[in-house]
């Protein structure tokens, strides 16, 4: 059955299949952080449907949420009807929100996708302030509908301006630390104010607090804070996307919970759907300028999501698991940072929680520069296409805060390794993702309900498909 069902499924489906391409697994089985295939083979699951899965496969509570929607012959199907499950939902949505949000906010129910959500969210914005510019930053990856792309990686257009994403490994000023965040922040400022950037006023600013796709970034918390001031300052609503982020998954119950920010709009999906698709945006009420049916979908708020949601939401919370995913979190990035040593093919190791990356570098390779691209674009698989350098704005008073010293270059990104680190991993039984701007992070996405021997297993894995693919 597993080749054949492999083999028909690659014959029939479209070419822009991905994650099927590199895990050729049939699953048929999970549980928890374990699915098991078609040919009866385990495997330790760290892509968590691309860091959906909060709770693991098939947690008993949200079988049970589901489980009793289905029982109790409630309608699966309503639109934007009002119902008890979606009442159950959106209390319990607005008990996790940061305060700040909470008192004063209003939650749409988009589509079923992160994309659906982002695209909302960035016609909101366009909507309530009557223009039409964005900003966005390099490495992010926002979706693949057509709004949501304009704002992801490399895809340029007139209206989205494109600023730099904090990062100490590959900054794109040379420097990391608190001084490339400080570079990162002038040169934003700057294209909102000196006419010479040619960006109009805009009307939002979309991040990501830890860019996912893009390789596992982690914005500084005080790098956040000066997105939020520079916003409140000119009036231009800040859109956290928090559809990989939200939910615990980073060691805060919302990512922006970690710089204490309160944004103007959260976009969010994956995890609050307790494995079934759901996606909302909640914003500010006063940005609330929709007149009815001005952005509607048919499948608007699928019940048993909502239902696996609000159980997903409640267990999180009640179980502590963001504290959980910090502490653990730090555990892991600390054994990686030991395996960074002792193997100079693993570059860089960072993350947040129990969202962390390990980049892949060609340990005799020189950059001769900056490593791997200035401005390179988001997402590789799933991201927003190839990484071919995006020419930063050609612009003098930003170009002038450039520092002409550019310390310490990373080594080469090396796709291949981490192509090769990947299928190890799969030989061994375990299941891990790759992106970034260069297809050279390894990324670990794991339940928030992993255990310590689990954890343990997960290493230890890693650990020698790295030294296995590094021979
Ligand atoms: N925003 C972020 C930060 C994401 O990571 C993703 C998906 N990886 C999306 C938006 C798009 O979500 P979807 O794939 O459900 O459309």
């Amino acid at each position: 059955a597993h080749e054949g069902i492999l083999r028909r499924q690659s014959a029939r489906e479209s070419a822009a299949r991905t994650y099927a391409r590199v895990l050729p697994i049939v699953p048929v089985r999970a549980r928890g952080l374990t699915i098991e295939g078609a040919d009866g083979r385990r495997y330790l699951d760290c892509l968590s449907g691309a860091g959906t899965l909060a709770l693991g496969h098939n947690h008993p509570v949200v079988l049970e949420a589901i489980r009793k929607v289905l029982d109790s012959g409630a309608p699966l199907h309503v639109l934007d009807l009002a119902t008890p499950v979606k009442d159950a939902f959106v209390t319990e949505l607005f008990r996790t929100l940061p305060r700040g949000l909470a008192d004063h906010a209003r939650v749409q129910f988009c589509g079923p996708a992160g994309s659906d959500a982002v695209e909302a969210a960035l016609k909101l914005v366009r909507t309530a302030t009557g223009r039409t510019g964005l900003l966005a930053f390099t490495g992010a990856y926002h979706g693949m509908t057509a709004g949501a792309l304009e704002a992801s990686g490399n895809a340029s257009d007139v209206r989205v301006a494109r600023l730099p994403f904090p990062q100490d490994y590959r900054c794109p000023f040379g420097v990391g630390g608190s001084r490339g965040a400080e570079l990162a922040a002038r040169w934003t400022e700057s294209v909102l104010d000196d006419p010479r950037s040619g960006v109009p006023h805009p009307a939002g600013m979309i991040l990501e607090p830890v860019q996912g796709e893009g390789g596992v970034i982690p914005a500084p918390d005080e790098w956040m804070r000066r997105m939020r001031r520079i916003t409140s300052a000119r009036s231009i609503p800040l859109i956290a996307d928090e559809v990989q982020t939200g939910v615990g998954r980073t060691g805060g119950f919302w990512a922006v919970e970690h710089s204490g920010i309160t944004p103007d709009v959260m976009v969010l999906s994956k995890a609050i759907g307790g494995s079934l698709p759901l996606a909302v945006v909640v914003y500010r009420d006063d940005l609330d300028v929709w007149e009815p049916g001005a952005h509607a979908g048919t499948f608007r708020g699928n019940q048993l999501a909502m239902a696996a949601g609000t159980a997903t939401l409640t267990y999180v919370r009640e179980n502590h698991l963001a504290e959980r995913a910090a502490t653990l979190g730090s555990r892991m990035l600390a054994q990686l940072h030991s395996l960074a040593r002792e193997f100079p093919c693993v570059g860089d190791v960072r993350g947040r929680g129990l969202m962390i990356g390990m980049e892949l570098v060609d340990a005799e390779g020189d950059c001769g520069g900056l490593g791997g691209g200035t401005f390179g674009g988001g997402g590789s698989r799933d991201g927003s296409g190839d990484s071919v350098g995006c020419e930063p704005l050609n612009h003098e008073a930003t170009q002038a805060a450039v520092p002409d010293s550019r310390p310490g270059s990373p080594r080469p990104a090396d796709p291949e390794l981490a192509a090769a680190v990947q299928r190890e991993c799969l030989r061994r039984g375990l299941i891990v993702e790759v992106g970034g701007r260069h297809a050279s992070v390894v990324r670990l996405l794991p339940p928030l309900t992993i255990s310590d021997e689990q954890a343990a297993a997960v290493l230890d894995r890693l650990a020698d498909a790295v030294e296995t693919a590094a021979r």
